[in-house]
């Protein structure tokens, strides 16, 4: 390393100044001090979308900083409350700070801490180094990802099928619809007294995927969800009633052995495996699983489903994703991904999807908000380009918040204020709070740490 004086021109030594940060152009940074480098701060913005984004920023002791999201509709508490956690520590040492904390996620949003900081370290480090972050976990295996829009359901075929071809003319290659049983509610016959669709029902669900099949063609790719709770039994029928369709995946049809409201959480891979041995259709889930161990290493050890497809602002992110997603391929198993969150999640859910070697597509959910892309600057626009988001080569996340758009779409609270009340630990697994009695070695009772 240079001296002091001379990385002071890179990385100004300030507290937590976002505005000193400058962007380096490629090679390594000899003028910076990585060794010394230590996490100062961090807060929060919380963006109203079509979920609520929780934005955090993870600030050092050079300038540099680093910005990572908590699942969409989750909350930045759950980040937040691992401050105390990593101030001191040297972002750069993702992995021992990312294992210390990996007893603080679970399953759906409570992923969302864990995987927030880990986007914020590899935004850290990538500019540190001057490399993206795709860099740091691996190699590029596509220069561009190929994205899906979850698609809503509408009573009228013919408007649900122009709503795919509407997606269809603005470039996108791959589809999802929404196929819920509510859609043929109303027809006489269709709905049992269990609230899942008859023979007659699936015949009229069968009329949607059909009039979307007439728009879109039979070669497109075009996935389903948001069947509602289905039994195993229900899930085998739907699933072979839609055989004919060829479906690229029927996602989360099974809500078994489920985690709390949303369901959406399955930890009994059984359930699953008997459905996935029961239909041609292929079976995905995995949206709000955390962790390979955790979460998906019993559907892919027992080959329960085809594709996994994890939420990286639940699954933990750019490093625990990429295990997860190697794991599967390794095991014949590949990988769709579910996001619906700010422009910060998503190019950090590219960099990781770049690196994997069988990687289906990824959801937007925000293609009709149209100051979505507006949030940051960085990413060439339209982000969602011709169905396509381009890798960034730029160092870290290659995204920077656009403050004044922003500030526009602020649910509650301020632009990053500071957060003090999440100095001292909250969460803890086990720590002295301070002096505590207790025998010292001549059996005497003392108050001493
Ligand atoms: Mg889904």
């Amino acid at each position: 390393m240079a001296g002091a004086g001379a990385f002071a021109g890179i990385f100004k030594m300030t507290e937590g100044g976002a505005q000193a940060q400058q962007k380096k152009q490629g090679g390594f940074n000899r003028n910076s001090a990585p060794s010394q480098l230590k996490i100062t701060d961090m807060r929060s913005v919380l963006v109203a979308s079509n979920y609520d984004y929780p934005i955090i920023r993870i600030d050092t002791n050079q300038g540099v900083y680093g910005l990572g999201e908590v699942r969409d509709a989750g909350r930045e508490g759950t980040a937040l409350v691992l401050k105390p956690h990593i101030l001191g520590r040297n972002p750069l040492q993702i992995e021992p700070i990312l294992d210390s904390l990996r007893n603080f996620a679970g399953q759906q949003r409570l992923g969302g801490g864990y995987s927030a900081i880990d986007m914020a370290l590899h935004d850290i480090t990538g500019k540190v180094f001057g490399v993206p972050a795709w860099r740091l976990v691996g190699s590029k295996y596509r220069d561009r990802i190929r994205i899906y829009c979850d698609t809503d359901q509408s009573q009228d075929p013919k408007i649900f099928a122009e709503r795919l071809k509407k997606r269809k003319e603005a470039g996108f290659t791959y589809f999802k619809m929404d196929l819920g049983t509510r859609l043929v509610a109303n027809r006489p016959g269709a709905v049992n007294n269990r609230g899942t669709a008859t023979e007659k029902g699936l015949q009229y669900l069968c009329e949607y995927v059909q009039a979307v099949r007439d728009v879109i063609g039979w070669e497109a790719p075009l996935a389903t969800d948001h069947f509602g709770a289905l039994t195993v039994n229900d899930s085998i029928r739907y699933a072979r009633a839609f055989e004919r369709y060829d479906l690229a995946w029927a996602e989360d049809m099974i809500q078994v052995g489920h985690l709390g409201p949303g369901g959406d959480a399955p930890k009994d891979w059984r359930g699953y495996k008997e459905l996935k041995e029961a239909t041609v259709t292929p079976i995905a889930t995995g949206e709000s699983l955390f962790g390979l161990e955790e979460g998906f290493q019993p559907f892919i050890d027992n080959r329960a489903i085809d594709i996994i497809h994890p939420d990286p602002l639940t699954s933990g992110a750019i490093r625990e994703t990429k295990r997860i997603a190697d794991y599967a391929s390794m095991h014949g198993i590949q990988t769709a991904i579910h996001f619906a969150g700010s422009p910060v999640g998503c190019l950090a859910c590219v960099h990781m999807a770049a690196t994997l070697k069988d990687m289906l597509a990824m959801e937007n959910h925000a293609v009709d908000i149209p100051w979505w892309g507006d949030l940051v600057t960085g990413p060439s626009k339209p982000i969602v380009n011709q169905g396509y988001i381009t890798v960034p080569d730029t160092p870290g996340l290659g995204v920077e918040l656009n403050e004044a758009v922003v500030k526009e779409h602020i649910r509650k609270g301020g632009y990053f204020d500071p957060t003090p009340q999440y100095d001292d630990y909250i969460l803890d697994r086990f720590r002295q709070g301070g002096p505590y009695p207790h025998l010292d070695e001549n059996g005497k009772l003392v108050v001493a740490r």
